[in-house]
């Protein structure tokens, strides 16, 4: 890299620099489905991966949008996958 020109014609003299991506939800599967979103535009989820809906899941990307880091999708799918096991055993848990 040598130069940075702008659409407005002006440019600065650069030898590197850093590309912010612009971070938005890929899929609107969630919203197909009806789920509340999260002020970042994010599925929201409690701290079980629970959406609004009941027996729908969301956890990594879909929930998480920054930071976005595989270890923490591991970790929402973990706590999802805790979600999804107690309401499939524990009564209390649906109510
Ligand atoms: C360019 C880039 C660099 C990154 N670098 C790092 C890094 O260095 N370290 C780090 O920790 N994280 C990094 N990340 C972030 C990391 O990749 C994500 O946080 C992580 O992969 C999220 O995992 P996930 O399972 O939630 O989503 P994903 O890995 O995106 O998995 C979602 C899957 O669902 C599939 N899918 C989507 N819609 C549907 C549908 N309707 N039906 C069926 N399948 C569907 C997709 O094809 C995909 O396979 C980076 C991300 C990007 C984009």
């Amino acid at each position: 890299m040598e130069k940075i020109i702008f659409e407005n014609g002006e440019s600065v003299l650069r030898k590197g620099g850093f590309v912010m991506p612009q971070l938005i939800q890929a899929s609107d599967f969630g919203k197909q489905l009806g789920c509340e979103y999260n002020p970042l535009g994010g599925i929201a989820v409690d701290s079980f991966g629970r959406t609004n809906i009941h027996g729908i899941y969301a956890a990594g990307d879909a929930s998480v949008i920054a930071p976005a880091q595989v270890i923490i999708a591991a970790a929402e799918g973990v706590r999802a996958a805790a979600g999804v096991n107690m309401n499939l055993t524990q009564k209390e848990f649906l109510e």
